[in-house]
């Protein structure tokens, strides 16, 4: 089958996380009409979690081209690029304090950037509480997309925006994400210059990381006198339930991380302690590396769907890179097949390569080493 002309195909963006609005206001920018499929009841249904840092080559870059990178910077916290490394007794090992003029990688709360996209798209772009069950059609195209609630759509190009989950992905690769060995659990402090005052000079304004080489903590700074703590742990992937406990049961899992952080001053074990609500559990998973697929026009995949890698502060930016690449692309080829084949050839070797950097990542956090860490970060994020 002829592959149809971008500005007169049926796109479908299953994920409206920040790789797949981003690819929605791009192409909407650009007269492409597109529709974005999200599970989640409403724009609110569920809290986005912490901060991002968006990159200058990357996150930016994307937000430039969607044209929103003034607003951006209206949101953004540059003073969030202050980053402590601190050791198990809470003695400070090395500080990183931005100067004034300092943009490289502000801080943004997933909740903001998520509004500031949603809010730049043509309402009723996003079609809430569309949970994807499966892509069938032949690889041409056009493909049947059937949604839990039973409504099938049927589009010429299918977005893979879903996340580390993807159920695009299965369309064209067998692929199934692996856990790492590396479980974060996360917890909230709310009002922290008044409720957590001793917190909030510990970590500062930024980030502050500590590990002992087994276990660690990191704590970030958001907007509105939040912070988020990741416990983070080598332990099996069903580690609540393995120790008789429940993820809402906060004063059991309190009790048994510090037992494991016996060691651990007092000072740091606020973090533990003095959380406001309970804890989250983030088991983190990862594809296989390389993941690659057989190309297909009528469906692509981007973010975490195509590459889900540990967190180490370029999963987003680089979700948002392939999003306005992609949308681009669509932008300036005459066909959808020729536009995912131009996408795939930067995309891939890109992602193949920041996937065999990041490979045993999630390991280098518990490095009780800063040099370690910081040498790791540095390799990692080293252009090619
Ligand atoms: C604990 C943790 C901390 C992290 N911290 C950072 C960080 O500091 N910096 C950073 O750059 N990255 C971080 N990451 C990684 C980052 O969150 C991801 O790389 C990024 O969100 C990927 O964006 P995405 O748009 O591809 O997918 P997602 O943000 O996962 O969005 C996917 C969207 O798809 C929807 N969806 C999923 N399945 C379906 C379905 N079947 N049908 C319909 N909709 C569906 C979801 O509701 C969601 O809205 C972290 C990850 C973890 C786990």
């Amino acid at each position: 089958m002829q592959s149809p002309t971008p500005a007169n195909a049926r796109i479908s963006i299953i994920g409206a996380g920040p790789g797949g609005l981003t690819c929605a206001r791009i192409l909407q920018r650009n007269g492409i009409a597109v529709s974005v499929y999200d599970r989640d009841p409403d724009a609110d249904s569920r809290n986005q979690g912490g901060s991002l840092d968006l990159h200058e080559d990357d996150g930016q870059l994307a937000l430039r081209s969607a044209g929103l990178l003034e607003e951006f910077f209206a949101l953004a916290r540059p003073e969030g690029q202050e980053m402590r490394r601190i050791d198990p007794s809470g003695r400070m090992l090395d500080h990183h304090l931005p100067g004034p003029d300092e943009t490289s990688r502000p801080e943004i709360d997933r909740g903001q950037l998520r509004d500031l996209l949603l809010r730049s798209l043509a309402p009723g772009t996003v079609r809430w509480g569309r949970t994807l069950r499966s892509v069938s059609g032949p690889t041409d195209g056009p493909r049947t997309l059937t949604f839990t609630d039973g409504t099938t759509v049927e589009a010429d190009l299918v977005i893979g925006a879903d996340g580390a989950h993807s159920r695009v992905r299965t369309a064209v690769s067998p692929a199934t994400p692996r856990y790492t060995g590396v479980s974060f659990l996360e917890g909230w402090f709310d009002d922290m210059e008044r409720a957590h005052p001793e917190l909030s000079r510990l970590v500062g304004k930024g980030s502050a990381l500590a590990a002992d080489g087994e276990r660690g903590l990191f704590a970030q700074r958001g907007s509105g006198g939040h912070m988020r703590v990741y416990v983070m742990r080598r332990a099996p992937v069903d580690w609540i339930a393995a120790n008789g406990l429940r993820p809402e049961d906060t004063e059991g899992i309190r009790a048994h991380l510090l037992h494991e952080y016996a060691h651990w001053s007092a000072e740091m074990l606020r973090l533990i302690t003095d959380n406001d609500g309970p804890f989250v559990d983030r088991p983190l998973f990862a594809l296989p590396v390389p993941h690659t697929w057989e190309h297909s026009p009528s469906v692509a995949l981007l973010g975490d769907a195509a590459h889900l890698m540990p967190p180490l502060g370029v999963g987003v930016n680089l979700a948002m890179l392939d999003a306005s690449e992609l949308a681009l692309a669509l932008v300036h080829s005459p066909t959808l097949g020729e536009a995912v084949r131009s996408y795939e050839k930067s995309m891939l070797p890109r992602s193949i390569d920041m996937a065999r950097r990041l490979e045993g990542g999630a390991e280098h956090l518990l490095s009780a080493s800063a040099h370690e860490l910081e040498e790791f970060e540095r390799s990692a994020q080293a252009q090619p």
